[in-house]
Formats: C-alpha cells, sequence, structure tokens
C-alpha cells in the first residue's frame, strides 16, 4: 500500500535571478547543484501526515546541510555536476534521521561502563537483595569493601534492587547514621527507584555546593527524614552528586564521555535526542561540545534544575524568559521541565484502588507533604508564564490529573494553551477522558515501552489496566500525533532503534513472553511508526519546519537502514539497524558494509568490564 514509487516527480528549489539593466531586462534561471547526492534508495520521505500519503522516492540531492530535490535516480543523478559526492545505497531503505523524545543521555553517558574511567567515584555498585537482612548485610559488606578500595574523601553510589525490599530498610535500617558508620571517611549514597539515602558527608557536599541548606520539603518528614538521610528524591541526589559535584573539575573529560554516548546514539540512526537536563553541568558539557561544533546530533533540551534544592521555584519562573525554540542548530531550548508528576514504574501515581502496600508506595506528587507540592508549584509558575512544558515524566493516569488540572487552572487561554507544544512524557496509564482531553489542550503524548511498567500494572494493579498503557490507538483516533521515546541508547546499546516500535505495534515485549498493553491499542502499521518517530516529534520540539522528514528545505538528517523497515518481515523489524546516519549533510556514521568506511565510537572495543572488589569478583551480585 506505501509502496507505490512516484517516480517523474521532483520536488526541488529554484532561484529566479533577475538581472536588470538599462538597455534590457533578462531573466536567468539557476538551479542549484547538489555537494552531495543519495542515490538507489527507498526513501521513506515522512512527507504526509498521513500515513498512506507517504511519497517513497529513490534519491536526495544534498547542499550546505539541507535537502533541496527529492526524486526518481535519473532525476537526482541530473542535478550532479563535478565535485558531487555520490552515495549509493544500493537498494536500502532511506528515512529521515530518528528523533527520540525522551532520553536521559547527558546523565546516563555516565552510566556507561567506560565513563568510569574518567572518575572510578561514577560507579554504580548494584546490589541485588533477596531479603530486607541480606540487604543490609550486603549494603555493609560492599560499602566497607568500597571504602577501602577508593580511600577517603571519596563518592560511593549504590543502586539496590528490587526496590520493595530497599524500601523496607531505607530510613530504618539503612540511615545517614549507619552509613556514616560503614565508611566514615567517604560520601555514600544508596538509592533505589523512590528511595534514596545520604550520608552525613555526602549532604555536607550537597549543601556546601549549592549553597543553601536542602529544605525539609526533601526529606521525608522534614527534619526527622533529614535526620535519617532519607529522601523520596531519588533522582535530584545522584543526578547532582555525579555531574555537579564528582565531575565539576573534569568537564573537558566528561564533555569526551558524553560525546561518545551520543556517537553510540547516531550509530542507532537519532539524529536528535530531546530531554532536560537536570544538572546545570549536563548542560554545561552540551554548551562546551556545541561550541567546538562536536555535537555528533543535536540536542533539543529543557530547563530541569531550576528547582534543585530549593523552595521558592515561582522566584525562578516568574523571572525566566519564554526560551522555547531558541539555540543554536545543535542545542536549543523546548521549554521547562519541573522533572516529575510521579515516580513511574511501581511509584506511579494512579486513581485505581490497588492493595495497600501498592498505593503507599505510589509517590503521588500532589499528595505528597513533601517537595511534590513544590514541583505542582513549578509547574504552575511555569505555565502561568506562558513556558512550554517539555519531556515532563508523567506516568500515572493521577499524575497525569494533576497535570492538566494544573495547565486547566493557569489561567491561560485555550488558544495560548494550545500553541504551546505541552507534552506528557511515559504513558504508563492514561484514561480515554484524559486522551479527548489532551486533544483538547493541544497536549501530546511521548510513550516508551517497559516490561516494568508492564508487570506492575498487570501484576498490582490488574491485566484490565493494560488497556491504558501507552494507548496509541485512542490517541490516533481523537486527532494526537503522539511519539515513541527512549529508544535510543541508554545505558546499553541497542540491538535497533525499532526495538520499542516493535513492542508497541504487537504489543508484546520482544521475547513475546509479556503483555505489553493490549493488542487494541497497538500502533496501527509501520509507517504510523515510523511517522512517531520523525514527522510527528519535530513540532514538539519547535523544529517541524526543519526537522522530522525528507522534503526540500529541511535539514539532510537522514538514516540509512541494512533492511526495509516498512515491508520487511514483522519479525526482522526489531533486529533491523542504521548503515549510516547524516546530521545536516554530515556523515557522523557510517558502518563500513556500506562503502567500506567506518565513522564510529568502537562500542566494540570500549571496556565493558570494570575491576570490582576483589570479595564480590565471582558474585553476580555486582555487576553493572
Ligand atoms: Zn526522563
Amino acid at each position: 500500500m506505501f509502496n507505490i514509487i512516484r517516480i517523474g516527480f521532483i520536488k526541488q528549489f529554484l532561484i529566479i535571478l533577475t538581472c536588470l539593466s538599462f538597455q534590457t531586462a533578462v531573466a536567468q534561471s539557476f538551479v542549484i547543484t547538489p555537494d552531495t547526492i543519495m542515490v538507489n534508495g527507498k526513501v521513506v520521505t515522512a512527507d504526509n501526515d498521513d500515513p498512506e500519503a507517504v511519497t517513497i522516492a529513490e534519491a536526495i540531492a544534498i547542499r550546505d546541510g539541507k535537502i533541496i530535490a527529492v526524486g526518481s535516480n535519473a532525476e537526482i543523478r541530473n542535478m550532479a555536476v563535478q565535485g558531487t559526492e555520490v552515495i549509493d545505497v544500493n537498494s536500502r531503505t532511506v528515512i529521515p534521521g530518528l528523533i527520540d523524545t525522551h532520553t536521559h543521555l547527558y546523565e546516563t553517558s555516565l552510566g556507561f561502563p567506560w565513563a568510569a574511567d574518567v572518575d572510578p567515584q561514577l560507579l554504580n555498585i548494584l546490589l541485588v537483595a533477596k531479603s530486607e537482612d541480606e540487604a543490609v548485610s550486603l549494603a555493609e559488606a560492599a560499602i566497607k569493601a568500597r571504602a577501602r578500595e577508593v580511600g577517603p574523601g571519596k563518592w560511593i553510589k549504590v543502586r539496590m534492587n528490587p526496590s520493595n525490599i530497599a524500601h523496607a530498610v531505607f530510613g530504618s535500617r539503612i540511615t545517614r547514621r549507619v552509613l556514616d558508620e560503614w565508611a566514615p571517611n567517604n560520601k555514600v549514597m544508596i538509592r533505589t527507584r523512590a528511595s534514596v539515602v545520604t550520608s552525613s558527608n555526602g549532604i555536607n557536599e550537597f549543601e556546601e555546593y549549592f549553597g543553601r541548606e536542602i529544605p525539609d520539603v526533601y526529606w521525608v518528614n522534614g527534619a526527622e527524614g533529614k535526620e535519617l538521610g532519607w529522601s523520596r528524591q531519588y533522582v535530584d541526589f545522584p543526578r547532582s552528586a555525579a555531574i555537579d559535584l564528582i565531575m565539576e573539575n573534569q568537564m573537558e573529560r566528561y564533555s569526551e564521555v558524553y560525546k561518545s554516548v551520543l556517537q553510540v546514539n547516531a550509530q542507532n540512526g537519532i539524529t536528535t535526542h530531546g530531554t532536560h537536563a537536570q544538572s546545570k553541568n549536563g548542560y554545561t558539557v552540551a554548551l562546551m561540545l556545541d561550541r567546538k561544533g562536536e555535537m555528533p546530533i543535536r540536542w533539543a533540551w529543557s530547563l530541569g534544575w531550576a528547582h534543585i534544592f530549593t523552595d521558592t521555584p515561582e522566584a525562578f519562573y516568574e523571572n525566566y524568559h519564554d526560551e522555547a525554540g531558541y539555540g543554536s542548530d545543535f542545542l536549543w531550548n523546548v521549554g521547562m521541565n519541573p522533572v516529575s508528576m510521579d515516580g513511574g514504574a511501581i511509584a506511579m501515581c494512579t486513581t485505581i484502588n490497588a492493595r495497600q502496600d501498592v498505593k503507599e508506595r505510589e509517590r503521588c506528587t500532589a499528595d505528597a507533604t513533601e517537595v511534590g507540592i513544590l514541583r505542582i508549584r513549578a509547574l504552575k509558575a511555569a505555565i502561568k508564564n506562558g513556558l512550554n512544558i517539555a519531556g515532563h515524566h508523567i506516568a500515572g493516569d493521577k499524575a497525569l490529573d494533576y497535570y492538566q488540572d494544573a495547565i486547566e487552572q493557569s489561567g491561560l487561554s485555550l488558544e495560548k494553551i494550545r500553541s504551546l507544544n505541552l507534552q506528557s512524557d511515559h504513558c504508563h496509564q492514561v484514561r480515554p477522558d484524559q486522551v479527548e482531553r489532551a486533544a483538547r489542550l493541544g497536549q501530546t503524548f511521548s510513550c516508551d515501552a517497559s516490561e516494568e511498567v508492564a508487570t506492575v500494572i498487570a501484576r498490582d494493579y490488574g491485566e484490565e489496566y493494560l488497556g491504558r498503557y501507552a494507548p496509541y490507538a485512542t490517541m490516533l483516533k481523537n486527532g494526537i500525533k503522539p511519539m515513541i521515546s527512549e529508544f535510543g541508547s541508554q545505558q546499553s546499546v541497542r540491538n535497533s532503534p525499532f526495538e520499542y516500535g516493535y513492542i508497541f505495534l504487537t504489543r508484546r515485549s520482544l521475547d513475546g513472553k509479556l503483555a505489553m498493553g493490549v493488542p487494541e491499542e497497538a500502533i496501527p502499521d509501520r509507517m504510523t511508526m515510523l511517522l512517531m518517530m520523525t514527522r510527528w516529534a519535530s513540532p514538539s520540539i519547535y523544529r517541524g519546519d526543519v526537522l522530522g522528514s525528507i522534503e526540500p528545505g529541511k535539514y539532510a538528517d537522514i538514516t540509512v537502514l541494512d533492511n526495509d523497515v516498512i515491508d520487511a518481515p514483522l519479525e526482522e523489524l526489531p533486529y533491523i539497524k542504521p548503515i549510516m546516519t547524516m546530521v545536516q549533510g554530515k556523515i557522523v556514521f557510517e558502518d563500513p558494509q556500506l562503502r567500506g568506511n567506518t565513522l564510529r565510537f568502537n562500542t566494540e572495543t570500549a571496556i565493558w568490564e570494570k575491576d570490582i572488589a576483589q570479595e564480590f569478583q565471582n558474585s553476580s551480585l555486582w555487576r553493572w
């Protein structure tokens, strides 16, 4: 159905240069010549919002980083002049560069093993406990061993799973004082999803760096929680510890790590990533790379550190400009990000009646007596001041209610609200009435496929609620153009950027074992999936005019695939790999199989293993 090759049309720019003289009026017509052409492709242009009307072409002409023509091989070859570089893609599928609207590369760059070469303090020690007793004894052994290894004054960062066991001991058997005892000369932080405990030295360092006491709202039960070193703000602490505290004096080296991870994403066909920066130095490294012209891919960023360790968010948002859309070609602002409305996965905030222990671990921002209220205040202040909200984490349906209430209570006109490009990211529980409300508010959705989330929904809330997990069909029916996010490489290297697309098409996990939502809410076809990862993502990052499709006038952000994303057998989809990625006319990744060139960060030779404390070397309990 989509396979119609329309030969004989050509879209290109003509410049008519008119020269006037006293004697005669002569009009001359010049065709701009391409510096690069790409031929012999199945070019899926994504040039139409209607998946059935998308043009399939054969070739592309590029000049100065922009697409100047799209058409048949003969038409585009005819445009070539001496010196035009010809890239013959040999019948492969060519798509617009992929746009991942929600990822955390500034942060997860430090989770890649080779980052620990920059500073061993970045190492996240992962502990997996089977019982509460084991959680405490493992943590003690690991922290003491690590303290001996890294020496005094250094950070020790531990992540404990599963979170229900960690939750049971954090703030009771693992507290600030206990951490002080285990490693009196170190800064220690242990965390799980939606909970973190920090030692006294760690807390002191935060307060010194930020120049203020961490407000009471940050701690569980205020001063009492501070005494225990216990907070539910499980992302503010580790993010700012890793990037703002540990990396503060080695930003050049950090920027190299960040760059390598941007390159890994380029290798996955991604040409733009969008996300908040929840750490000012996380943003600073991007500035450093962009100033040097070294960003391999683009970053549409939202400001997410304004609130960290303050209790006066309004003061900031009321004095901030609406910068959405402004910046360079590779780094631009897309709005504000008060970061999260709930905890996600086991800490998502829902209206569902569930077991008491399930309800107790829900982190409902507006219900909380802690920093959650600050988040709502920040969100309202930002919207009231006409600032876009981008990359905002909203997992559960109750969190989405809070968000949509805040939008409607902002006092802005519906017209102004609709112009803001408001988004809601994650979509782990979205009710049909909320989809309708979103359509009215001009709000869109950016959803990710998580086995953890699907498991939590089915096990703890009931299988009937899987129907609300990223309800794409309902969104499409309401005229919303939703997006897929987090399909790039965060802390591991993915097989393919289409893993999540495959999951949302089939509504099964990659191994087929787990129901990931319901078939009724599946993405209807692969062309729609591709639009969600390209064209439909571009307006929400304020670049609908120059990114998201292969059309004359747009930037030449182009990905060449090793298989046909539209027509290959469906089971091959989650293994389709990019073999060339071009950003603004520049090849940022090229696999040897295309032309024998190699432009890549070599993940095969990068270091994936680290020395770990001797006593844990043969244990599966310590791993990356
Ligand atoms: Zn996120």
